[in-house]
């Protein structure tokens, strides 16, 4: 579905991402490791259009998308969430849902208003979902809570609603178990893998809990210094010498 080819960045003279090929699946949940520094979060911004790289291509569906800004990859159904969480604090997690399908049309307030039948029935349709989208995540109980009361990891689930907000095809998931509390990292994996198996999302996630990636991920690329090093099960990366060699020398 993604097709990374020899993409390079390097910000000042440092090779951040480096002739870097990988591929991810439609259909999998494929896993991103590899030390600090690595590269995994300039790939995720050049992959989802927040940085364009010096050279190389992206590919999603086949269809060239180097360069391509995020809000057009949005409409195209790549969508990545952040290593800390974007929310409007002073809304509640309801409305931060609500927000997503309006944003994703680029609807203005003019032709809203000029067609505001058509919007009320619209608005509340997207309410409807958004309410589908609570139950589907378990916070249902808190759809009416400011936003910025959320715990961290209510707040990563948050995000992944904001992706079921949108006809997402592809989400990358930076980072979605940092900080987060056992209890809520199970029902953060229980969601991923729901939403691959049952609505057919396909993700990539970068993630340094291993046990995490053990449970959700096939395939596993491990990157190192802006390249990858390995891909395989997480049985074949943890075997691999390389790969142990990058996170010793960290
Ligand atoms: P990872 O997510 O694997 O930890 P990053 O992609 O965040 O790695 O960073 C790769 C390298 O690029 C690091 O050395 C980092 O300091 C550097 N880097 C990342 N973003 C920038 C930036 N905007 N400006 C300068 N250097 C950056
Ligand atoms: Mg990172």
């Amino acid at each position: 579905m993604i097709v990374v080819e020899n993409v390079s960045k390097a910000f000042g003279g440092l090779k951040a991402v480096h002739d870097c090929s990988l591929e991810v699946a439609d259909g999998s949940i494929t896993g991103l490791i590899g030390p600090n520094g690595a590269g995994k979060s300039t790939l995720f911004g050049i992959i989802a259009g927040f940085i364009r790289p010096d050279s190389g291509r992206i590919l999603l569906d086949g269809r060239d998308i180097t360069g391509v800004k995020p809000h057009r990859l949005f409409h195209l159904g790549l969508i990545r969430t952040f290593q800390i969480p974007h929310e409007f604090s002073r809304m509640t997690v309801r409305e931060n849902l609500m927000l997503v399908p309006a944003a994703q049309k680029g609807e203005s307030l003019v032709t809203s208003w000029l067609r505001w039948g058509a919007v009320w029935q619209q608005e509340v349709e997207i309410a409807d979902k958004a309410d589908e989208v609570l139950d589907f995540l378990q916070l249902a109980h808190l759809a009416d809570e400011l936003a910025g009361r959320l715990s961290g990891g209510q707040k990563k689930l948050l995000d992944i609603g904001r992706a079921m907000m949108t006809d997402a095809k592809v989400v990358l998931l930076d980072e979605p178990g940092a900080g987060v509390n056992r209890t809520l990292l199970a029902q953060i994996v229980e969601t991923i893998r729901r939403l691959n198996r049952e609505r057919g999302y396909t993700f990539c996630l970068i993630e340094h809990d291993m046990d995490m990636i053990a449970e959700l991920c096939d395939p596993v690329i491990c990157m190192a210094q802006g390249t990858v090093l390995a891909k395989g099960t997480m049985e074949e990366i943890r075997a691999n010498e390389a790969v142990r060699e990058a996170y010793l020398g960290h």
